[in-house]
C-alpha cells in the first residue's frame, strides 16, 4: 500500500479579501481537518499537496501534471454570499448566529468540494476505470465519504447539497445553454443527486428529505426516492472495490 498523504498547505492571498478568507480557512483548520480525515481512509501512491490560494477565479481543481489539488479563495467568497442569504432566508438567531450558520457551511461544501478533488486525483493516481461521467463518479465518492464519515461529516454533506440547491436557482436564472455542454452535471441534478445518495445511506435517518403529505420541507421527489437505497448501495459496493486495496 502506497505510503502517500494529503498534504494541506496555504499560500498567502494576494488580495485584502482573499487573505481574510486565508484566515478564516487557516483559524477552522479546514484543509487540516479534510486531510486528516480522507488520510485515516485512504492510501495514496505519493504525497499530494493540497493548496488554498489565489487563483483569480472561482475554481478548485486537481492537476494531472502537477499532481496536486487546488483550493480558490474565490470559490469561498463566491460561496459564502450563498449561505449568507440561506441563513437569512431562514431567519432564525441574531447576525452573529447566521454568520455562524454561513461559516459553517462554506465549511461544510468546502469538505465536499475538496473530496470531489480527491476523487479526479484517485482516479488518475490508480488508474481506477470509470464509465459514464467521472464528474458524477467523484461526487459519490464524496458523498460516500461524508455520509459514512460521522455527524459532522453528514452535516457536510446536507452543506454541500444546500450550496448545489442555491447555485441550482442561480443558474437556472440566468443562461443555461452554455451549461448543458459542461462535464460536470447541472447543479440542479447534483442537488437531487446528492440528496438521493444521503437518503439512500440510512433512508429512516432522512426520511424527511422525501415529498409526502404533512412534509412540507420534504425536496426528493418520491418516485426518485424509492430507487435510492440502490444507487446507494451500487455506489457503496462499486467505491470499495475500485479503492480495496487502498482502503486503510
Ligand atoms: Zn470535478
Amino acid at each position: 500500500m502506497g505510503r502517500g498523504r494529503l498534504v494541506p498547505r496555504y499560500e498567502d492571498g494576494r488580495t485584502a479579501e482573499d487573505r481574510r478568507t486565508q484566515r478564516f480557512l487557516q483559524d477552522n483548520e479546514v484543509l487540516e481537518h479534510v486531510t486528516a480525515f480522507a488520510n485515516e481512509r485512504i492510501a495514496l501512491a505519493y504525497d499530494v499537496p493540497v493548496v488554498a490560494k489565489s487563483c483569480g477565479g472561482a475554481n478548485a481543481s486537481w492537476d494531472p501534471r502537477a499532481k496536486d489539488i487546488t483550493y480558490c479563495y474565490e470559490l469561498v467568497e463566491e460561496t459564502r454570499p450563498v449561505f449568507l442569504e440561506q441563513a437569512a432566508r431562514e431567519g432564525s438567531g441574531s447576525a452573529a448566529d447566521r454568520t455562524r450558520a454561513a461559516e459553517d457551511g462554506v465549511i461544510g461544501f468546502s469538505n465536499g468540494v475538496l473530496l470531489h478533488e480527491l476523487g479526479h486525483g484517485l482516479v488518475d493516481m490508480y488508474d481506477l476505470p470509470i464509465t459514464g461521467k467521472e464528474e458524477d463518479a467523484v461526487d459519490q465518492l464524496a458523498t460516500l465519504l461524508l455520509a459514512t464519515g460521522g455527524e459532522q461529516h453528514i452535516d457536510y454533506a446536507v452543506s454541500t447539497i444546500n450550496a448545489w440547491g442555491a447555485l441550482a436557482d442561480a443558474q437556472e436564472a440566468g443562461d443555461l445553454s452554455g451549461l448543458f455542454s459542461d462535464e460536470h452535471s447541472l447543479s440542479a441534478q447534483r442537488f437531487y443527486n446528492e440528496i438521493c445518495w444521503l437518503y439512500g445511506s440510512d433512508p429512516a435517518a432522512f426520511a424527511s428529505a422525501v415529498i409526502a403529505v404533512g412534509n412540507p420541507d420534504g425536496v426528493l421527489p418520491p418516485l426518485r426516492a424509492e430507487g435510492c437505497r440502490q444507487e446507494y448501495e451500487q455506489i457503496h459496493r462499486s467505491w470499495n472495490r475500485l479503492l480495496q486495496p487502498y482502503l486503510k
